[in-house]
């Protein structure tokens, strides 16, 4: 362990943290937190403090912390070979065996898949897919990509116009044109209260045929969406939501990426979010849950249709003008064939579906009842409590309350990391797959405590 007793300080005046308020972390006003090891679903920091990450980092330890399995794997491919690119047919075993499993796993109807680092880089990939393959067939103009508002799709130029979240995209000068958004499928904040789910899917429907209407289909090359909203509020689809949309893209030719970076491998108690809820797509966004984040690597899983396009796009022009150095890196996927064994050998798809449904049953239990809980929600470990100042009429409280950061900090004093989520008072808990009954219940009834002290 380091020993050194300035980092504190060296953090603070040379570190460009991520998605943190730059001034306040300089001038030491918010909290640093140096974490030094982690065992299954929990984390120590260099305090000594071990916190139950009821958020799997980024919900991306899926398999947990501490697998010696992924660890030797990582080890033995660096010693034999740490890396080689993957341009013009070259690979390595860990890589083409990856590729393999993944197509293993993915629906029938997918045919290959191009690595990269990130689940940002895998939806940039995508989107120029998308245009390359809308040029081949001759479509010049079918361009326009729609999104949904509290979508997440990433943090880059045009992954972050993709994403529907006010910050991402303020002061960025995004979106970019030729990104559309169309409504997120969010049941609870619905406008008006009586409407049922039914109501609510069908007016999500007609709204994205209004907006293809407005642009006119033969200007809209796809449609990106998270198979379950996940930062935008970890929000579950309404009933009949995805056959409904399906059916409209379908109509208009319009394909379809289903950005499973959270869903696939497992969050939801299925492989894919694309077979939990029957969707079809033309392209799946994988990365997290691909190495358990134990090394950075993400995928475009391309479908049969989109590849035979492509096929005949490097026949009529060349090699595709699409790669990274770093695309299938070698430890990265030596780490991605480790982790997908292990959630096979280990059973984490049926546990995560398991303890998924045990967590949001215990969850309603305890909080279900209480006067400020609006909403509790999930499917499969992906689970949140949203909080309100008033059940009945559904009145949110005031966004300077702060009053979803203020319950996950309580949590934290409580030994516990919960994710408060952006644009709105959400706790959020995506825990690893292999959560035990007791850490579920510990969960629970420290956030309950939680609540408590925040003076709900
Ligand atoms: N897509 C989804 C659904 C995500 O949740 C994320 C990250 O949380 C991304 C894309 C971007 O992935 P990354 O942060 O690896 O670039």
């Amino acid at each position: 362990m380091l020993k050194n007793d300035q980092l504190e300080q060296w953090d603070r005046d040379n570190f460009f943290h991520p998605s943190t308020h730059l001034a306040e972390f300089a001038r030491g006003n918010l909290p640093q937190r140096v974490i030094t090891g982690g065992s299954g679903c929990h984390i120590e920091d260099r305090e000594g403090n071990r916190l139950l990450d009821a958020f799997a980092g980024l919900y991306c330890v899926n398999v947990g912390y501490g697998r010696q399995e992924i660890a030797e794997a990582i080890a033995d491919q660096a010693r034999e070979l740490a890396y080689y690119h993957a341009y013009v047919g070259h690979g390595t075993e860990a890589s083409i065996t990856l590729a393999k499993m993944v197509l293993d796993r993915a629906p029938d109807h997918m045919s290959k898949v191009y690595f990269g680092q990130s689940g940002s880089d895998a939806n940039e990939t995508n989107i120029k897919l998308v245009w390359y393959y809308n040029n081949i067939v001759g479509r010049p103009e079918k361009k326009k990509i729609i999104s949904r508002w509290r979508g997440y799709h990433g943090s880059g130029l045009m992954t972050g116009s993709l994403t529907g979240l006010e910050a991402f995209q303020k002061k960025f000068d995004l979106p970019l044109d030729r990104v559309i958004h169309t409504d997120a499928p969010y049941y609870f904040r619905r406008e008006t209260l009586d409407q049922t789910e039914e109501q609510f899917t069908a007016q999500c429907v007609a709204s994205l045929e209004a907006l293809i209407e407005q642009e006119g289909a033969d200007t809209i090359a796809a449609f990106i969406g998270e198979p379950a909203l996940g930062t935008g509020g970890l929000v579950p689809p309404p009933a009949g939501y995805w056959p409904a949309i399906q059916a409209v893209l379908d109509r208009h030719d319009i394909l379809l990426i289903a950005d499973e970076v959270v869903t696939g491998f497992g969050r939801l108690g299925t492989m894919f979010g694309s077979e939990h809820y029957g969707l079809k797509p033309d392209i799946i966004t994988i990365a997290k849950g691909l190495t358990s984040a134990y090394a950075p690597l993400s995928g475009s899983i391309v479908s049969d249709k989109v590849w035979a396009v492509l096929e005949q796009g490097t026949d009529e022009n060349g090699p595709i003008g699409h790669g990274w150095t770093y695309s299938a890196h070698p430890i990265g996927a030596a780490a991605g064939v480790a982790n997908l064994k292990l959630i096979d050998d280990l059973n984490l798809v049926q546990n995560a579906g398991e303890m998924g449904a045990y967590l949001k049953r215990t969850l309603t239990e305890a909080l279900g009842d209480h006067a400020h809980v609006g909403d509790i929600r999930g499917e499969g470990l992906l689970c949140a409590v949203e909080f309100v100042q008033d059940r009945d009429s559904r009145t949110f409280f005031d966004a300077g309350d702060k009053v979803g950061p203020t319950v996950a900090a309580k949590l934290l004093d409580e030994g516990v990391i919960g994710r408060a989520m952006p644009q709105g008072d959400i706790i959020g808990f995506a825990p690893p797959f292999c959560l035990t009954k007791d850490e579920a219940d510990e969960v629970v009834g420290k956030l309950v405590k939680a609540v408590a002290a925040a003076g709900l």
